[in-house]
């Protein structure tokens, strides 16, 4: 569903990514660990077409996310991104946030799309919570409307860049439940993260970045146990 071939990202004369392949299959799981700074966020908003490569190509279902004449909103409906900031709309409640997207950018029948809403809303365990606005809600239901917000667009992946790490211990379990959750509906999942117990559990593959090349991965049990990359082995040291 996502192919990534050599992609390069330069920012000047500093080169942020430096020939990253990768792949991922319809239903994975995928994690990218790394270092601050290795490219992690800068791959992923490479994916949605939020930045443009230096050279390389990305393919996410058949589209050529490098193809300049790329059509971004074809690409959108395909791929649903949730960010450690939850952007929220403050002054909408959590169920109209729900409900934009669909409703501006597809022009979706407003009462169809409220159904599913409320639908979404009560699957990331949200149910009561429509007319709450976020600011009456904690960081991690924020965060639960912000996955609900992107699902409604119906994405066939939807990626995760720390979407957790600005939460409190206790909040960040009920966020991860919910991609736990998701993926065991067979949606296909890319997430940027720090949560080594959840890459070990619910990953299918593991990628490690460090200063923007992909110096090892595998699936979760070969990469935690005999990772082979020194710096991979001094970084799970460290977080382990
Ligand atoms: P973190 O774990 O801290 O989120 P990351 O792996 O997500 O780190 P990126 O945000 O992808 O790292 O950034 C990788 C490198 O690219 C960093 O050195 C950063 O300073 C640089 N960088 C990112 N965005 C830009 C930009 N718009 N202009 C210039 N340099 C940038
Ligand atoms: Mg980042």
């Amino acid at each position: 569903i996502v192919q990534c071939t050599d992609i390069q990202k330069s920012y000047g004369t500093f080169d942020v990514l430096k020939g990253v392949s990768l792949s991922v299959k319809k239903g994975e799981v995928v994690c990218i660990i790394g270092p601050s700074g290795s490219g992690k966020s800068t791959l992923i908003r490479c994916i949605n077409a939020l930045v443009p490569i230096t050279s390389g190509s990305i393919l996410v279902e058949g589209i050529e996310v490098a193809n300049p004449k790329l059509d971004k909103l074809a690409l959108r409906r395909k791929v649903g991104m949730v960010f450690q900031q939850y952007n929220l709309f403050p002054h909408k409640t959590a169920l109209q946030n729900v409900m934009m997207a669909p409703i501006h950018v597809l022009g979706q029948d407003k009462h169809e799309v409220e159904g599913r809403a409320r639908a979404l809303l009560a699957k990331v365990r949200l149910a009561g919570k429509e007319n709450a606005y976020p600011g009456e809600l904690s960081g991690g239901q924020q965060q639960r409307v912000a996955i609900a917000r992107s699902l409604a667009m119906r994405p066939d992946i939807m990626l995760f860049d720390e979407v957790t790490a600005a939460l409190d211990p206790e909040t960040v379990k009920e966020v991860l439940v919910t991609i736990r959750e998701l993926s065991e509906e067979g949606m296909t999942c890319m997430l940027v993260t720090h949560e080594m117990n959840f890459a070990r559990d619910v990953a299918d593959h593991i990628y490690f970045t460090d200063r923007g090349v992909i110096v090892e991965h595998g699936p979760p049990a070969t990469f935690f146990t005999s990772a082979r990359d020194e710096r991979t082995r001094r970084f799970l040291s460290q977080v382990l």
